[in-house]
């Protein structure tokens, strides 16, 4: 565990919609456990994939946590800002990276496998160069052979207990920038992690499976690899993780209380007897602190 002081956490929305009662959750405990280790906690907002962004939507976020009293305690990062940094992540990996001309289709009908994400997993078809003929559509990342050093990745999830992933079967090599330019996700997370000194990963378990990925990049680039903590998914009546796309409802921010009584009762903290926030956060620490804190 961290020495109270070097720890820093951090919540990274897309801006792809308002901060939603799902989003709120990871919002809410990224920031107890920030406090409960008396650590600093960091807005980023996740635009990168642009074709997803949602104009005011940052603001809106930002706005939101602000009436919630959660403040980012630094700079707010801005993906789309900061592509010469991805860019220059991709020239240390070197030949790790490389240009693949396959379209998703010709992957598909490769029938190699599934990848726990429910993505067809790359043959491997551009590893050696693209065949003639063929153009660079993506650049992905080489991982290990099958049982090859580094192929099986491990880590403690301090919810979920022990974790681990096979790339080369679960993941296969994967897409650091797509067809349409953007950088991936998986490729701006690590950097951005990296750059602002995250210790600990508080996020939905719909981000569970990107981990084993995202840890294997850190080790290539020679970044420190964070603690991880997957928090359940708030789910819809009909079992879809409730979210934007989905229709979620944006918070009523006109009854603050509520709404983070309700994200705090997901997490199982009961902070029922609070009659205004300050009372609330202080039950809320103290529940967080006993599952979660330094001394756990
Ligand atoms: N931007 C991602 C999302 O909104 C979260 C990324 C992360 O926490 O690693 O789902």
């Amino acid at each position: 565990m961290s020495m109270a002081g070097d720890y820093v956490g951090r919540f990274a929305p897309s801006p792809s919609g308002p901060l939603h009662a799902g989003s709120l959750v990871a919002a809410l405990a990224s920031f107890l456990d920030a406090r409960v280790h008396g650590g600093r906690w960091l807005l980023r907002i996740e635009d990168i994939d642009e074709t997803r962004t949602v104009p005011g939507a940052a603001e809106d976020i930002a706005n939101a946590l602000a009436a919630l009293d959660m403040h980012s305690d630094g700079p707010v990062l801005v993906q789309s800002q900061r592509k010469h940094r991805y860019q220059a992540a991709r020239d240390k990996l070197g030949a790790l990276a490389y240009p693949c001309g396959c379209s998703r289709k010709e992957i598909a009908d490769s029938r190699v496998g599934t990848a726990s994400d429910g993505a067809a997993i790359y043959p491997g078809t551009c590893r050696g160069g693209l065949a003639p003929g063929k153009t660079a559509r993506t650049l992905r990342l080489r991982v290990p052979d099958a049982g090859a050093e580094g192929e099986l990745v491990r880590f403690d999830d301090r919810w979920l207990g022990p974790q681990s992933q096979h790339l080369a079967a679960e993941a296969g090599d994967f897409v650091l920038q797509r067809a349409d330019g953007f950088w991936a996700y998986q490729l701006a997370v690590v950097v951005d992690d990296a750059e602002q000194g995250v210790t600990d990963i508080v996020r939905g378990a719909d981000l569970l499976d990107s981990t084993a990925r995202q840890i294997y990049l850190q080790r290539q680039l020679g970044y420190p690899t964070p603690r991880y903590l997957h928090l359940p998914l708030l789910t819809n009546a009909t079992g879809e993780k409730f979210s934007k796309q989905n229709g979620a409802q944006a918070l009523d921010l006109a009854r603050p209380l509520d709404e983070l009584q309700r994200a705090a009762g997901f997490l199982g903290l009961d902070t029922r007897a609070a009659q205004d926030r300050q009372a609330f956060w202080t039950l809320a620490l103290a529940g967080w602190d006993t599952r979660f804190g330094p001394r756990r």
